[in-house]
């Protein structure tokens, strides 16, 4: 998980989401605004919201990590309107665009769904479970989550993706009883980052599709002919073309590989290769070689 960068929606996109918010929290009780922002969210693109959730979808989709791939698993195509807080307990924000996010269903439907956790407002080193049960409706005491919400929090602050061990799962970045070691447990739990042997695989994937790019790169930028610029790539996609000119060829084939870095799943092992290179000798040698990498 890697922090997103927030865009805008259009002016009259943000005024529609307010006038349904205003109609929701009308509601005379907590139960009746929840039924209400349930009602309002099945609907939520018709009429009037028609115009607002295409250009919120538009504007998620470019939000997203990679090419359309979800914030949390970095691994599926992200195709729902994710609520960071659930609308089964902040109604308020089902209508919110800061409380959107674009996520795959297996993340949203299957396991974060309306689970949610929030610390204690008596004592904020303790968690309390907030899930909702079947047919009762409370109102969450606090918006002090334990989730943490990749609109406004670096995740990578919580958490450190075991690479040095090649084990490709997720750890506290922070000592046990701390709100942030907290935070980083309950994420990765309920979004069963550690769990899904599948991840854990294209995690290990990504690891290998970074390093061959970046030694490419390298490769590639010691060139000084043609020949040897395309012998350095020796990739099916990307051919060199030896009526043009070197300079503008090398530079064209570095952009491109420079794209299919930033465009592959799994953001966050990059990143981390960055951030742990002190402790990945191989990966340390290359970005030694190609620095620029260090700030893609
Ligand atoms: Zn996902």
């Amino acid at each position: 998980m890697i922090q997103l960068t927030s865009k805008n929606i259009s002016l009259s996109s943000l005024a529609h989401l307010s006038a349904v918010t205003q109609t929701i929290m009308q509601g005379a009780s907590f139960e009746d605004q929840v039924q209400k922002a349930k009602s309002k969210w099945n609907n939520k693109g018709s009429g009037l919201g028609q115009g607002a959730f295409a250009d919120i979808k538009k504007t998620l989709l470019e939000m997203c990590v990679g090419v359309e791939i979800c914030a949390y698993c970095e691994q599926n195509e992200a195709t729902d309107i994710e609520h960071i807080f659930p609308k089964r307990l902040y109604p308020e924000k089902a209508f919110s665009w800061e409380n959107y996010i674009f996520a795959c269903s297996k993340c949203n439907t299957h396991h974060k769904s309306d689970k949610f956790k929030i610390f204690d407002p008596k004592n904020s080193v303790i968690e309390t479970d907030i899930t909702p049960k079947r047919g009762t409706f409370t109102k969450p005491p606090t918006e002090d989550s334990l989730f943490i919400n990749q609109r406004i929090e670096d995740p990578m602050d919580f958490f450190e993706l075991d690479l040095v061990n090649q084990q490709f799962i997720f750890t506290e970045k922070h000592p046990p009883g701390t709100r942030n070691y907290l935070k980083a447990k309950f994420t990765k739990e309920v979004l069963g980052l550690n769990t899904r042997a599948t991840l854990i695989e294209s995690r290990k994937k990504a690891v290998m599709f970074y390093i061959s790019r970046l030694e490419k790169f390298v490769k590639a930028s010691a060139t000084t002919t043609h020949e040897e610029l395309s012998n350095s790539i020796n990739d099916d996609w990307k051919s060199v073309d030896h009526a043009k000119d070197f300079v503008q060829e090398k530079t064209r084939i570095l952009s491109s590989i420079k794209k299919d870095i930033l465009e592959y799943s799994h953001p966050t092992v990059w990143k981390e290769l960055i951030r742990q290179r002190a402790n990945l000798p191989k990966t340390n040698n290359l970005l030694l070689q190609a620095p620029e990498a260090l700030t893609w």
